[in-house]
């Protein structure tokens, strides 16, 4: 048997579809969604994600500007741009990207977004909404992986999902994601113990370690759907963490790296600047 291979380009397709309908609307009423990408230093994966994330603001109709700092920017001089960015009513989202600096402190940073532009999700005020179940900013990794289940039908309550990663980012997120949907979840790390023993219980396998060919097709149960979220490049090409071709013909669905979560999670963060942008004109009339 040899697995589906989910389309993460034609799902994010049907996304900016949706989001075009939503832009136009909004540019009826004088708003222009607006995203601010804030660069610091000169990380050769962090400028081709700006890159990416610029072209798809612009490509559909949003407005991007991006902030690119010198890698020796005191982190001062980061949180006095957030700051004005903040009270500029003509920005609805802030994207910080990450890796930051080593001199700078990535959670200060982000704690300084104001709450209602953090299209990443990552402020505390966002991630503390998560947990406790209430409507929040949802970081754009979890999101797209939460919209990737849903379009398949997974019924996650009757799910053992498994999450490898324990990130803030990714991991921790997207296990509470799958809690707040009713499944049951096993969260695994690098102080897992047998590793694949705990994998191959999965229904529902999501994979973001950043340890490329982590799992290989003994760690995953027949049938199951491997979710691959994991980008690690080496010499120019990026590998995902599952052994894509063992896997893949043991898994019932999969994502592959590329075409897989990383389209989708750039059209996530064009989803969460779209929501900000809406929740910005209701804000506005109720003032
Ligand atoms: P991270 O902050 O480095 O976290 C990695 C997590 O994986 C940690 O919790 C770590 O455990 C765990 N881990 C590492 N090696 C392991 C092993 N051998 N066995 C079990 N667990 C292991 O990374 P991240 O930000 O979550 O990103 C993870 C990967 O996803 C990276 O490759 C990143 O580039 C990629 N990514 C892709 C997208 C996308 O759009 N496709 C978005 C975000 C991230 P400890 O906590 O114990 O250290």
């Amino acid at each position: 048997m040899s697995a589906q291979i989910i389309n993460g380009r034609a799902l994010a397709a049907q996304i900016y579809a949706e989001l075009d309908e939503r832009v136009k609307v909004l540019k009826s009423k004088g708003v222009t969604p607006r995203v601010a990408l804030v660069l610091v230093g000169y990380n050769e994966m962090s400028t081709r994600y700006v890159s990416l994330k610029q072209a798809a603001a612009t490509s559909h109709s949003m407005e991007c500007i991006v902030y690119h700092l010198a890698e020796e920017t005191p982190q001062e001089k980061l949180v006095e741009l957030i700051h004005n960015l903040n009270d500029d009513e003509l920005i609805h989202g802030i994207m910080v990207q990450m890796p930051l600096p080593e001199h700078m402190d990535t959670t200060e940073v982000l704690d300084e977004i104001a709450p209602t532009k953090d299209i990443d999700g990552l402020h505390f005020c966002n991630t503390g909404k998560l947990l406790n179940s209430l409507p929040s900013i949802v970081a754009c990794t979890p999101r797209a992986i939460m919209r990737i289940l849903d379009n398949l039908n997974v019924e996650l309550e009757s799910s053992h999902t498994v999450v490898v990663g324990r990130s803030t980012l990714v991991g921790r997120p997207i296990a509470i994601c799958l809690l707040n949907s009713n499944a049951t979840v096993s969260v695994c790390h690098s102080h897992t113990k047998n590793l694949g023993e705990i994998t191959r219980t999965a229904d529902v396998l999501i994979v973001a370690a950043g340890n490329a060919g982590l799992i290989k097709a003994d760690m995953v149960k027949e049938g199951a759907i491997v979710i691959d979220v994991g980008q690690t490049s080496i010499d120019g090409k990026l590998y995902g963490d599952v052994d894509f071709d063992e896997v893949s013909k043991k898994a019932g669905y999969i994502t592959k790296v590329t075409g897989g979560v990383g389209p989708m999670t750039v059209a996530m963060l064009m989803t969460n600047l779209v929501d900000c942008a809406e929740l910005s004109i209701i804000k506005r009339t109720n003032l």
